[in-house]
């Protein structure tokens, strides 16, 4: 008998004995396949049992195969033994197979008798009866299945079963750990960073591979010296200050540091690290960024020298501009002198040939201000220094004028020059017309410039704006059909100074700064300037700019057709298409009813077909020189045909085809226009041919300066150059005034002091003197000026011609500003309006409040003469030799009137002259024989006679200056005394 209580004790010893010995086989093997044997050996001695064998699953087969065996040493199984390692079981076949599949202890009492079973006949042989296996498990997942045999039949132990199961797991666990522990191992040995565990009591505990491959130290090395050693002299304390912060227990995130190599050299290295605290260990991790530190610090300092170099240049490039502008500060002020003193010199007495030369030196002169105010603009610009104006202004006039102006070259060179501004443009706009005005004069000019045949078309469209932007941006574009810009040239054109061809400056002359300026200015303007370019085809110059919409809206007269003009039809004969579609848009837009024909002969069958009808046309414009048949004839076959001569017939002609003019005349034409028609021009024939009361008409001039001064002044010219003195200086004595000249401000002021005996009634300073300047010197004044001591009227002169000048002037107690160039006129009108205005004991006015001087009417305005015959010299010519074959005629004619007390005839004659001398420029005769108009209009004739001594000066004055211009032609008889295109025609013949 046992003792069941006894026996059960023997068992669970005999297992715990069994555990033990497995773990610590575990323990003390490097791997499972070591253990192995060691595990089998314990299980079996503990428990008595024979033989044990280790299966290991072949993944690559998904087979079990035996690796191992083990048997008693007193007993031996050689044929079992053999079957078993060269046996494999697949997933539930067998013992081993059988836990496999189940992931379960598995009991057999006697393999001989068992039906899954394959190795039971050699079992059989051996004597072999129970056997158990159980698997090792690893996350659930069977590793490896262990069995054992006894040579007994053992009933299942079921106890025995679950503590065999406990140990599968737990082999499975450790060998879990065990290979973590490994991979953990590899990545230590692997990683390119620096890993390490240092003790807090500052030396390395454990190093990776890496420290020494990055730092030359091996690891012995390492770690036989405080940490602190290998670290830079200089980082020291920063480090010591981060591992008290690591002693804290708190992580070190992005901290840097340097180390030393073993070489004397040093690496940055970026740290990060936690402490373990119980176990008075930091981890660290730390990454060798020597490379990028380098190139930080290389990036740093080209970044440095980057900036350096810009600041240079913008030094370089301010210094550049301010020495532009100086320079042509420097080269107006001699020109000022030179235009000033030509201009005198042209007013006396001179041979032909004396008047040849002044005359070629004043153009010249002229000339250069021009490249030099170019120059001026650039350097403005490129310093920052050019503030755009801000004032409403009529886009169509604009255009207009400055497509005209280059009218005169187009049509020298027979191109046809055409421009179209879009419908939906609106008149008015606010921005700088003068800005804009030049920027379209310089690529209208170099369209004609570059372009030897066809045409030139300016087109001006609106473009939609951004979102939130209110401004009105256009579009214009500029498109010639010249010489072309090469492609790798058209990205040059807009730098300064550059030309798309080195021979173009020998060709076509000019400075290459015209289009830098321009793309600068519409850059300004929040535009933008390009350009599309063929060789040889042409080229389209495009540039947008943003304006302002004008608030009020005087200037939309315009789009505002007078009911007159409404439905009228006109004829419009043309053989360009363009300029037909631009005339038809253009009469359009006045609601009258255009229609349009490209030759003689297909307009004249359109007016003869619907002469008897009621859509008869009440008007025909026609350009004159057309192919096969030309305007003229036209014009004569419909004058010679009753029905139609009554229709009032518009020529366009070009700009200079002088001898037109006559034929015009005694074809008996209504109006002629000069090509490109503006539209203002062309709604001021129609308004007047059709009698429409224009609202274009021109405000009336404002009063000219007396041709004698009232009295003589007393004047006191300050400025600094010694030229512009003596030309302010002969100007004013010329007119009988007495000019006390002083070099500066301080001696002006003095002046001024030592004056109050004799007063000055006037005075001009310049603004930059030496020792004072004109403002400083004007508020000195201002304030020594107590009471009852008359006020200086005081004019700034400057040749600086920058915005503001005029604000700055009189908010120092100016009272007007003249800018250089001196303009003699405008000089003396100037100072004798201010001087007069003051000695008629006028209450000194706040100079802000002062009206913008008023242009004086110059004796000879040849931009306005130019104007009335569309820049036509030749035409201007014959027109002078008109009006000077008139005018001592009605000068005669008003003399015996006024003698006889004929104010009526007085007044007919003088408004006719009036007519006539303002068609040739004869600004300040005009507004003589106007005075004398007015006299007689009154009825009585006092004051008639010295109107009339006045006149005739006047009148003298611009025979002169006739001369001075080279525009008295021998004397032609004709018998017309008016402009044609001023004559007005019946209403709706
Ligand atoms: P420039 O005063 O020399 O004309 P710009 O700056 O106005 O200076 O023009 C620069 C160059 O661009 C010109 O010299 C010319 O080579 C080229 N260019 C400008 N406009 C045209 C054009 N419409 N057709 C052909 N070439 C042009």
């Amino acid at each position: 008998m046992t003792n069941p209580e006894a026996s059960g004790r023997d068992a669970q010893s005999r297992r715990l004995t069994a555990e033990h010995a497995t773990a610590r086989a575990l323990v003390s093997a490097a791997s499972m396949d070591e253990a192995a044997p060691k595990i089998l050996e314990a299980i079996c001695d503990s428990l008595g049992w024979e033989h044990g064998a280790f299966w290991t699953i072949d993944r690559t087969a998904d087979l079990l195969r035996c690796a191992e065996i083990w048997n008693l040493p007193s007993v031996s199984f050689p044929e079992f033994d053999a079957i078993s390692r060269s046996i494999a079981f697949q997933r539930g076949i067998g013992l081993p197979g059988r836990v496999w599949a189940s992931g379960q202890p598995a009991w057999i009492p006697d393999v001989t008798s068992d039906t899954n079973f394959p190795r039971s006949k050699v079992a059989a042989r051996e004597g072999l009866h129970a056997a158990f296996g159980f698997p090792i498990l690893l996350r659930g997942e069977v590793q490896s299945v262990l069995e054992f045999f006894s040579r007994e039949i053992r009933k299942p132990d079921a106890e025995l079963l679950s503590m065999l199961s406990a140990v599968g797991h737990q082999i499975g666990i450790f060998l879990d750990r065990r290979r973590a522990q490994e991979e953990l191992d590899r990545f230590f040995q692997l990683s390119i960073d620096m890993l390490c565990i240092v003790g807090f009591d500052g030396y390395f505990k454990r190093v990776n591979p890496a420290w020494q491959r990055i730092l030359g130290y091996t690891q012995e090395e390492l770690l036989s010296r405080p940490y602190l050693d290998f670290v830079h002299p200089d980082d020291r304390s920063a480090t010591v200050a981060g591992a008290e912060h690591l002693s804290e227990g708190k992580e070190l995130l992005h901290f840097e540091n340097r180390y030393l190599h073993k070489d004397g050299t040093m690496r940055w290295l970026l740290w990060t690290a936690a402490p373990i605290a119980d176990q008075q260990v930091i981890y660290g991790a730390a990454r060798d960024i020597t490379e990028r530190k380098e190139a930080e610090a290389t990036l740093a300092l080209l970044v440095r020298e980057l900036e350096f170099s810009k600041r240079r240049a913008e030094e370089a490039t301010e210094a550049k501009s301010a020495f532009l502008a100086n320079m042509s500060h420097e080269i107006r002020t001699p020109l000022n002198a030179i235009l000033g003193m030509t201009s005198l010199a042209l007013g006396t007495r001179l041979t032909a040939e004396q008047r040849d030369f002044i005359t070629t030196v004043k153009s010249s002169a002229d000339a250069l201000l021009e490249i030099v105010n170019d120059v001026l603009d650039f350097s403005k610009i490129e310093a920052r220094r050019l503030d755009l104006e801000r004032v409403q202004f009529d886009v169509r006039e604009t255009v207009g004028d400055a497509v005209k102006l280059l009218a005169f070259r187009a049509s020298e060179k027979g191109l046809e020059l055409a421009y179209d501004v879009a419908r939906d443009v609106p008149d008015a706009l606010v921005g700088d017309p003068g800005r804009l005005r030049q920027v379209l004069i310089n690529i209208v000019g170099n369209a004609v410039k570059f372009t030897a045949a066809g045409e030139v078309l300016v087109r001006v469209a609106t473009r939609q704006p951004g979102d939130d932007d209110r401004g009105v941006h256009l579009h214009f574009q500029v498109s010639d059909t010249g010489i072309g810009i090469p492609g790798d040239k058209v990205a040059h054109v807009f730098e300064a100074f550059t030309q798309a061809d080195a021979s173009t400056t020998r060709r076509y002359g000019g400075t290459g700064l015209g289009l830098a300026i321009a793309r600068r200015l519409v850059e300004l303007m929040n535009g933008r300037l390009w350009v599309e370019s063929e060789v040889g085809l042409g080229s389209t110059f495009h540039f947008t700019a943003a304006f302002e919409p004008a608030s009020d809206t005087p200037a939309a007269r315009v789009a505002a057709a007078p009911r007159e003009l409404e439905g009228l039809r006109v004829l419009v004969v043309d053989d360009n298409a363009t300029n037909r579609r631009i005339l038809v848009e253009m009469l359009a837009s006045w609601h009258m009813a255009p229609t349009a024909v490209g030759d003689a002969r297909a307009a004249l069958l359109a007016l003869q077909r619907a002469s008897p009808t009621a859509a008869h046309f009440h008007a025909v414009i026609t350009d004159c020189q057309m192919p096969e048949v030309d305007g003229f004839t036209l014009a004569r076959w419909i004058k010679n045909d009753a029905r139609l001569r009554g229709i009032p017939l518009v020529m366009l002609t070009s700009i200079g085809q002088s001898e037109d003019a006559s034929r015009l005349r005694r074809l008996g034409i209504s109006a002629y226009l000069t090509k490109p028609v503006k539209h203002s021009d062309l709604f001021n024939t129609f308004a007047s041919l059709f009698s429409v009361a224009t609202r274009l008409e021109a405000a009336e001039d404002a009063p000219p300066p007396t041709p004698r001064p009232r009295r003589p002044l007393r004047v006191l010219v300050a400025e600094d150059h010694a030229v512009n003195r003596k030309l302010v200086t002969t100007i004013l004595n010329k007119r009988g005034h007495t000019v006390e000249a002083v070099e500066h401000g301080a001696a002006a002021l003095a002046a001024f002091e030592a004056s109050a005996d004799q007063p000055f009634d006037i005075a001009i300073m310049d603004f930059e003197m030496p020792e004072l300047g004109g403002l400083e010197a004007t508020k000195a004044i201002r304030q020594r000026e107590g009471d009852g001591r008359r006020r200086l009227p005081i004019v700034a002169l400057t040749a600086h011609a920058m915005e503001g000048d005029r604000q700055r002037s009189l908010a120092a107690g100016m009272d007007d500003y003249l800018s250089k160039p001196i303009d003699v006129d405008r000089l003396i009108a100037t100072v004798e309006r201010l001087a007069d205005a003051n000695g008629a004991g006028a209450p000194a006015q706040d100079a802000a409040s002062l009206p913008e001087a008023v242009a004086p009417a110059v004796t000879f305005d040849a931009d306005a003469a130019l104007r009335h015959t569309g820049g036509d010299r030749d035409l201007l010519k014959q027109l002078i030799a008109l009006y000077r074959a008139d005018a001592p005629m009605s000068i005669r004619k008003i003399a015996r009137a006024a003698k006889a007390g004929d104010a009526e005839t007085v007044r007919i004659a003088a408004h006719t002259l009036k007519g006539s001398v303002a068609t040739v420029g004869g600004a300040a005769g005009r507004a003589a024989a106007a005075r004398l108009e007015a006299i007689a209009r009154s009825g009585s004739l006092d004051g008639a006679d010295v109107a009339l001594a006045r006149l005739r000066t006047e009148l003298e004055k611009l025979e002169h200056e006739f001369h001075a211009a080279d525009l008295v032609a021998p004397a032609r008889r004709a018998g017309v005394r008016r402009a044609p295109g001023r004559r007005r025609q019946g209403r709706r013949s």
